[in-house]
């Protein structure tokens, strides 16, 4: 069988590193050529040369941009370079986000407008500025990385929990408006994936919350890679305005 995804072109937000990273690797090595974003500054853009040079390694055409997946007029200009350096954008990550973790008491406007801003604002960025694209192309396959918090809430993330749930009535929208022009939207809700996100967690911490994971572990970035891959691909060709949890059984 040759590769899923040969030739296609797609568009990932956030890919220097963790999760992102992982599905710009998984989404190269069946053959798609990626355009990625990151936030900019000297370290990160450092990250970004190696991982697009991690791309080129396995053949394909890849690109990396700085540009804030919070900024509306950064989005229009990063949808514009990706489209006119690749000639189509066929799949599309909205894979960026930030947490800024407060108890509510305590949490600061600014956390709430920042995890906003970043994890849901992006998607709509993004996804507003590709549409005309898509329509014309009347193909593409949109995923949108939220989170299992954003269906079960979760103490001391109200913001970054409401971002995810956004992301998911935002989802299930954009399936029944865009469908009918063969554009399909799907959402991901990893669990617990080792990622600097979640490095920072103690050991003993890792421990406990594992002991509340069906599986008993923390997942890999690879685990929902796969799962977007999948969604990307024709052999989801059915699958539409759907969440698909990966997180070893914790939400059921
Ligand atoms: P990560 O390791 O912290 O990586 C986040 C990525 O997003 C980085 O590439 C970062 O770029 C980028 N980013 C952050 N702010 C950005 C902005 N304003 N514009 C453009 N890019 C930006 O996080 P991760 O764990 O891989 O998470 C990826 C996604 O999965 C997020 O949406 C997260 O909420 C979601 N998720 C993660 C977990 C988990 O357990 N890790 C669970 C559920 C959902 P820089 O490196 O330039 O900052």
């Amino acid at each position: 069988m040759g590769r899923l995804l040969e030739g296609r072109n797609a568009l990932i937000t956030g890919a220097s590193r963790g999760i992102g990273e992982a599905i710009a690797m998984k989404l190269a090595s069946e053959g798609a050529n990626i355009g990625f974003s990151y936030y900019p500054s000297e370290e990160e853009d450092k990250l970004a040369a190696v991982v697009v040079s991690n791309l080129e390694g396995l053949g394909v055409k890849a690109r990396s941009y700085g540009s804030d997946a919070g900024s509306f007029d950064e989005c229009a200009k990063l949808i514009e370079s990706v489209h006119s350096e690749f000639g189509s954008i066929d799949i599309i990550v909205n894979n960026a986000g930030i947490t800024r973790d407060n108890l509510l008491m305590r949490m600061t406007e600014e956390q709430w407008d920042q995890v906003l801003t970043t994890n849901l604002k992006s998607v709509f960025n993004i996804t507003k500025s590709a549409t005309p694209i898509l329509l014309k192309q009347r193909k593409g396959s949109i995923v949108n990385i939220s989170s299992v918090v954003g269906v079960s809430g979760n103490a001391g993330q109200a913001n970054y929990s409401a971002s995810k749930a956004g992301i998911i009535g935002f989802t299930k929208s954009v399936a029944k408006e865009l469908a009918s022009r063969n554009i399909r939207c799907n959402a991901i809700a990893p669990g617990f994936i080792e990622t600097d996100m979640t490095k920072e967690l103690a050991e003993e911490v890792k421990e406990e919350y594992s002991k509340f994971i069906p599986l008993k572990r923390f997942g890999t970035t690879e685990e929902v890679a796969n799962v977007v891959m999948f969604l990307a691909s024709d052999l989801s060709s059915y699958v539409n305005g759907q969440v698909i949890h990966v997180c070893g059984g914790l939400n059921t």
